[in-house]
């Protein structure tokens, strides 16, 4: 018999994978992907992956878009020489550009999102979101940190968006965080994040279950109320004296 992931998963988990995950159908046709959900429904991990990666890239134009707008405004405070002229309207170009791809981003969430079959998976889904901090949990905050994004330096920049005017697209750096960026000296190409974006969904399309099962229990399953990571104000005050990983104290 084969081994099934199933029982390599911690029993709490409410996506589990079917048996013989990654291995193929009986006539050798497609490859098994599905998921359970609590045990009873049956869902295509395609599914679940299609909207992770639309929301990262929801994300990450968004993400690119906040930097090119706070370059803009520095280079707007400037008197300005022929140089900074050219570097301005440049990053106008690029905002506009980013501009229609956040859109078409958009379009593509909003198209796999309604692939959620009404029903119990899509209201958890749903009431999840009510709480605009849903993302800073554990699993999230720790695939940030691999990631090398914000969470990695404590800087709050992942915690402050659940107060942005905006609702979707709020959540972890991706390859467009601007912050990111002045960490590492440099921003990434546009190949290079495509190439993330890429990498994403090799990973959630693996014949291994284990990164498509910890990120669809981090975006589609509603935790406990006591589980939801609330970040207190009374943090950000304390933070303001005494420098902490922010969260550390979340783990
Ligand atoms: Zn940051
Ligand atoms: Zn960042
Ligand atoms: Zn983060």
């Amino acid at each position: 018999m084969s081994p099934t992931y199933d029982q390599m998963l911690e029993p709490k988990q409410k996506f589990k994978p079917v048996r013989r995950y990654g291995k193929s159908d009986y006539f050798h046709f497609d490859i098994i992907r599905s998921l359970r959900y609590k045990n009873y429904l049956k869902f295509e991990s395609d599914m679940l992956a299609d909207i992770i990666i639309a929301e990262y890239k929801v994300r990450q134009t968004l993400q690119q878009k906040e930097t090119l707008e706070r370059k803009i405004r520095a280079l707007e405070k400037l008197p300005k020489n022929d140089e900074d002229e050219k570097r301005f309207q440049l990053c106008h170009q690029e905002l506009e550009i980013v501009k229609r791809n956040q859109g078409l981003n958009e379009q593509k969430m909003f198209a796999d999102e309604s692939m959620i079959p009404p029903g119990p998976l899509k209201r958890d889904y749903d009431a999840m979101r009510q709480d605009p901090t849903w993302y800073l949990r554990k699993e999230l905050i720790e695939d940030c940190v691999g990631r090398g994004g914000c969470c990695a330096r404590g800087c709050d920049c992942c915690k402050n968006r659940a107060f942005a005017y905006y609702k979707r697209g709020v959540g972890h750096c991706t390859a467009g965080c601007g912050f990111c960026a002045s960490e590492r000296g440099f921003e990434y190409t546009a190949g290079e994040k495509q190439r993330t974006v890429e990498q994403l969904d090799k990973m959630l399309r693996s014949h291994n279950p284990s990164y498509v099962v910890k990120m669809a229990e981090a975006y589609f399953a509603k935790p406990p109320e006591q589980k939801v990571q609330k970040v207190p104000e009374q943090v950000q005050r304390e933070k303001a004296q005494k420098k902490q990983v922010w969260w550390k104290q979340l783990l």
